[in-house]
């Protein structure tokens, strides 16, 4: 079984019926989804849906004008048991002064550790910045589409409470080490960050880039994909604490 452990389905529904994407995409062995609420249509969208094989989060994005979720939404979303996560949430070099990323940040860590719930990051720059706040909130984290330095990977990785996507992203050349570092770690998933903005004029179903991502994964590890696909299930059990 293979999960889309990042993705914007609710998002993605502007383009296509989803229903038949993830019909297709099941029939290629893709059976879940972590999927993300930016906006208040769209975690109204996840709730009509109702597809077993989704389950979402929802929050206030550092660096996202579109978004309209506020604190309050995810608190009652969080009430209602509807999300799984609170996310994604986080810090970006290219969004508003600091301190104020970092009040917004605090305050929905203190949600997910009010519910128990695991938190999806989005980390762009201010590495270390984010990590003085997490280590604050001993919570579940999943750091999505990491990019970054590998000194500050390497940092995050050793923590026990920390799991991390493969995306497109560091299938470049330029990032070969950090690749190789998240594939050394065995903390990772796979995503595609799929969103209807991503989606070619022409692709008839961006849901199936994951299964490509794999392949690429596979051929640059030399890790048979029934490896890879045992490690990233256990990584989704324990990043889902399905004990609990
Ligand atoms: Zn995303």
């Amino acid at each position: 079984m293979l999960i889309d452990a990042h993705c914007h389905l609710a998002n993605l529904s502007s383009k296509y019926l989803l229903s038949t994407l993830l019909d297709e995409a099941q029939l290629y062995g893709i059976e879940a989804y972590l999927s993300n609420a930016l906006t208040k249509e769209e975690a109204r969208i996840y709730q009509e849906l109702n597809d077993k094989r989704i389950k979402f989060s929802a929050g206030v994005h550092p660096n996202f004008d579109e978004c309209d979720l506020e604190v309050e939404d995810v608190v009652r979303l969080a009430e209602q048991k509807q999300i799984w996560a609170v996310g994604e949430i986080g810090v970006d070099r290219y969004g508003p002064p600091f301190p104020q990323q970092q009040a917004l940040f605090e305050a929905q860590l203190k949600i997910a550790s009010d519910f128990g719930l695991p938190v999806v990051l989005h980390i762009v720059g201010f590495q270390t910045e984010a990590w003085q706040i997490m280590r604050k909130f001993p919570l579940r984290y999943l750091i999505h589409g990491y990019a970054g330095s590998l000194p500050a990977f390497e940092l995050f990785a050793k923590q026990d409470n920390i799991w991390f996507t493969i995306s497109e992203r560091i299938l470049r050349l330029d990032k070969t080490e950090l690749l190789q570092a998240t594939i050394d770690s065995g903390k990772y998933l796979f995503e595609t960050d799929i969103t209807a903005q991503y989606a070619q004029a022409k692709e008839l179903n961006p849901l199936l880039r994951l299964v490509v991502l794999l392949s690429r994964v596979e051929r640059f590890s030399r890790i048979p994909h029934s490896e890879l696909l045992q490690v990233q299930a256990d990584n989704y059990q324990q990043l889902l604490d399905f004990s609990l």
